[in-house]
This record gives C-alpha cells, structure tokens and sequence, in this order.
C-alpha cells in the first residue's frame, strides 16, 4: 500500500463482515407488485405530483417534479397504473412519513424513449449539468445530494476529483461489487467529470480489505485509455470513506469546519454515482434502479440487488429467501451509520445502499445507557476532532446555541463515541435529533427572509407604478397643454376661466363676511 499524504484522528478498525453479501454477482431483484416513489425533498416539502390516481405510466416518465430548480425529477422506475397518492413510511433516520404515489406494475416494464446520447468527449459542462438534474442523478453513496447542485457548489477552481470506493461501513458491499463488476463504467465517468470539471488530478480509493475491486479497476485502467487515474488503497480504518477523511488521507488537506470540500479545491464523489452519471450522458439512462446490499444474520441469502427504486423492502427479503429464526430488527444502512426502521414496508429510494436484518444477539441491540463517567473514549474516537461529551450535555439540555458552538454540524453521524462509550449513551441519535432541529430552524429563518424579501419587492413594486401612472398622467396633461386641438384648447381655457370666476367669488364672498 502507498504512503499517504494525510491521516485523520480517532477512528476505529472495526469487523467488515462483507464476505457475507460479496460472494455472488450483482442480481436484478425483479419485478414487485407495487412501486412507492415518496414525493418529500430535502427540504422537508412535497414535489408536486404530475400524475394522479388511475394514469397510466411507463418506465422513464415524470411523475413528479422538484419545487427548487436542483430537486431533480422523479421518474416512475417500471410501467403501470397510478393507483394511490397517499402516506406512507419513507426511509428517514427520523422515521417519518411521506406523501407517495403508489404504481401497481403490470409487469411489462415498458419503458418511453431514452434520453439521446451526449458526446462524452466534447460536451460542455453545462449540458452535463443539465442531463444530470434531467435523468435525477443524486449521491449513491447515502447523502442522496443532487449531482448537478454539488457540481454547481465546486465549479470553480476544483484542482482534485476523488472517487470514493472506500466503502468502511462494515456488512456494506454493494460499491466492492460494483467496481469488481463495472469498472469501466466508472473510469468512463470519472475522465467525463475530470474534463467538465477541468481539474488535473483524479484519485479512485478503495479499501485495502477490497483486493478484488482494486484488481478489476488496475484491469479496466490497462484496457483502455485512462493513464490519468490513481487507483489508491486505503487503510480498512473506519470511518476512511467519509468524504473529510478521504480527502485528509489523500491530499493531506482538511476541509475547514462549516465548509464545503470545493472549498479546498476538491470534489468527492461515490463511485456508484460516477457509474450512474456516465450512463446517463453516454446512453441517455436515468436514475431509477440501484445497488443494494441485503444482508445481516436476519436474511436467509445475503447478496447485492440491483433493485428498482420505489420496491418495499419486504420484496428484497424475500428475494434473498426471507428472514431467518433470529431476525431481530431492521436497519436502512450499516450498523455505524445507519437507521433503524420498524417496517419494512418501507420503499427503497436512491439514497438507500443497504439493508441489515441485525439477528438476536446483534451489536446492535444496546443495553440500557448509564450516567456518563467522564472517560473521555468519545473524543478520542471522534474522527472529526469533537467533543461529544458536552455535545451530549448540550443537545440533552436543549442547548442548541451551545452545541452548535461546540461545532455540532461538523460531526457526520459516524457511530465511533456511540461504539466506544462505556456507559452505551445513545450520543448519535441525540446529536442527529439536534441536527435536525437545527436545519428546521434554519429552514424556518429562511423561509421568513423569504417571505420578508417578497413582501418587500412587493411594496417596492406597487410604489413605482404609482410613480410610474403619476408621471404619465403628467405627460398627458403636458401633452395636452402643448398640442391639443383648438376645440380642447377652447374647452380648457373655458374651464380655466370657470375656476377663476369661482376663485373670485370666494374670495369677494370672504371679504364680505369679514367684520
Ligand atoms: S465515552 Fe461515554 S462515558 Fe465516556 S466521556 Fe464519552 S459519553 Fe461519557
Ligand atoms: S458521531 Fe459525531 S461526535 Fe460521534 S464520533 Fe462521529 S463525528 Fe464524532
């Protein structure tokens, strides 16, 4: 393995248990009975429905689209009939509901025309931009941030692209079989985003433990014409896929607190997502299938789906053969990271890569927290250099200011305190809750500002076309002074002589009545 130019703090190695689901190739999951597309955005509202109950769609049509110009579009994922616009349970760490529109398929998967090819080799970044919000190209890796906005964020002066196949999440495998399966796919993507992002240098990481991914890209990398990339190993130290700390391990450089990567001249994005946006400027394909590793000790057959957005979980169960004697629970992710979920009824969407049916005697399954001893494990854990110790008093207080001084947004969920901590506090379900308040209330500030600044050019709006009738009501009488024929002039001096005779009277009326 290389020397690398960076290292990041804290960290755990941890048990990958990916040999689990990475033995068997990548198999499409089929067909289920009823796809769910849930309509709620990052923002927390509603894309607006484009279909209703009882239309008929095809694979590849637009049932819904995004109320900001970066929510992509949402693209039913097979053909069939509308047959409910309703709520239902979404795949969110806060385990709330969604307005879904429901398709029962007929399972003739037909599919409308494709988007026409891009030139891959000469087309502007622009038109790339434009295909990628087009085919709903967002971040596989679990952000599920749109691709064109975070392109947009790093347009200029982006020196390093970096493609992220570390996958550190342990269970998690679906990237280790993409790459073994589609290398060329992503070395394709990555010279595409190199040229319309014109920066010099492209880094693809993968972990040490994924030896077979590595060898499948050194083979792509020597087929064809793709000198430029550095495929680099990583170390197997959780959390080293997460974009912060791969570009720390890689460049060296540390993306500052409250800051983007573009900010440093760097670019990150999961080597699915590259996969995906080749095929969408290359074949005109949108998003709507993806990876999913199913796995755990609750699922009889542990393998990689290719899985059609919107199918329930419950379809993938059945097609890894079901759960098994011990099936405990539920998680949408790896155990570090993810979620858990009470139903699997639940739909997958595009940020989804992983579902972990945790048996009995699951690490999972946390006793009972204790008052915390002060030992200080948290912190030394911490890869992003926090304290969660006083992040906890803080978020526990409802201390939001306080925690946010503490640099609350710079942790990103990586489990490392919750695994370490003696006491089995559940810190990352406290400081994801305290996130979330925290982007609501910015949500809120914003949309008042919003409103203000509305309410605002209003006003302004509504004062300068009273100036703007003021002033060409003057223009008329001037005009009509000036030019007008003699009958109006007649008209007017008579009117002008009427008011003065009026003026007279007054006045001679008021000089009477004086004593
Ligand atoms: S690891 Fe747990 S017990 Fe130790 S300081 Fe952190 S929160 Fe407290
Ligand atoms: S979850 Fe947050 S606070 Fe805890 S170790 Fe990870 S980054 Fe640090």
């Amino acid at each position: 393995m290389t020397t690398l130019p960076g290292r990041f703090p804290g960290g755990l190695e941890l048990e990958g248990h990916k040999s689990l689901a990475n033995q068997c190739p990548i198999r499409f999951a089929g067909l289920p009975p009823r796809l769910l597309f849930p309509l709620r955005q990052r923002n927390g509202e509603n894309a607006r429905a484009l279909v209703s109950i009882g239309d008929l769609v095809r694979r590849g049509s637009v049932i819904a689209g995004g109320n900001q110009p970066l929510d992509p579009p949402i693209h039913a994922s097979s053909s069939g009939r509308v047959i409910a616009i309703e709520d239902h349970g979404m795949a969110h760490p806060a385990g709330i509901s969604s307005r879904c529109i429901i398709i029962e398929t007929d399972g003739l998967d037909e599919s409308i025309a494709a988007l026409p090819a891009l030139d891959t080799t000469h087309c502007s970044p622009e038109s790339l931009l434009d295909r990628l919000h087009e085919a709903g190209i967002v971040g596989l890796g679990g952000a599920g941030f749109p691709t064109a906005a975070k392109l947009l964020k790093g347009k200029t002066a982006i020196d390093t692209l970096i493609l992220n196949g570390a996958e550190c999440e342990p269970y998690i495998a679906c990237d280790d079989r993409l790459l073994r399966e589609r290398a060329n796919e992503v070395l394709q993507g990555a010279a595409l985003l190199q040229r319309c992002l014109g920066c010099r240098t492209t880094l693809i990481a993968v972990e040490g433990d994924m030896r077979l991914a590595w060898q499948a890209l050194k083979a792509a990398q020597s087929a064809g014409d793709f000198d430029f990339i550095q495929i680099i190993q990583v170390p197997s130290r959780y959390p080293a896929g997460g974009e912060r700390q791969l570009i720390q391990l890689l460049t060296g450089r540390e993306v500052p607190s409250g800051a983007l990567p573009a900010a440093i001249g760097v670019i990150c994005q999961n080597v699915a997502t590259v996969a995906a946006i080749h095929r969408a400027a290359a074949h005109g394909e949108i998003l709507d299938s993806r990876i999913v590793t199913v796995t755990g000790a609750g699922v009889q057959t542990p393998q990689n789906l290719e899985v059609r957005l919107g199918t329930p979980i419950g379809f993938l169960i059945e097609q890894c053969g079901g759960y098994t004697g011990q099936a405990h629970g539920l998680i949408v992710g790896g155990p570090m990271m993810g979620y858990t979920v009470n139903s699997d009824a639940i739909p997958v969407t595009k940020p989804v890569n992983a579902i972990l049916v945790t048996g009995a005697k699951s690490p999972a399954t946390i006793p009972d927290p204790q008052p915390c001893i002060r030992c200080g494990a948290c912190a030394e854990a911490c890869p992003a250099s926090l304290l969660p110790q006083q992040l906890y008093w803080h978020t526990h207080d409802q201390q939001l200011q306080r925690a946010l001084d503490y640099h609350l947004l710079d942790c990103i969920e990586c489990g490392c305190c919750d695994a370490v901590c003696p006491s089995h506090i559940p810190l990352v379900h406290e400081f994801r809750q305290a996130k979330q308040a925290s982007l609501s209330q910015q949500r809120a500030r914003d949309s008042a500002a919003h409103a203000r600044m509305r309410f605002e050019a209003r006003q302004a709006r509504k004062e300068q076309e009273q100036r703007d009738r003021e002033l060409a009501a003057q223009r008329r009488k001037a005009s009509l002074g000036g030019h007008a024929s003699p009958k109006i002039q007649e008209a007017l001096e008579r009117a002008r002589q009427k008011r003065a005779k009026q003026n007279e009277s007054l006045a001679s009326e008021t000089t009477h009545n004086d004593p």
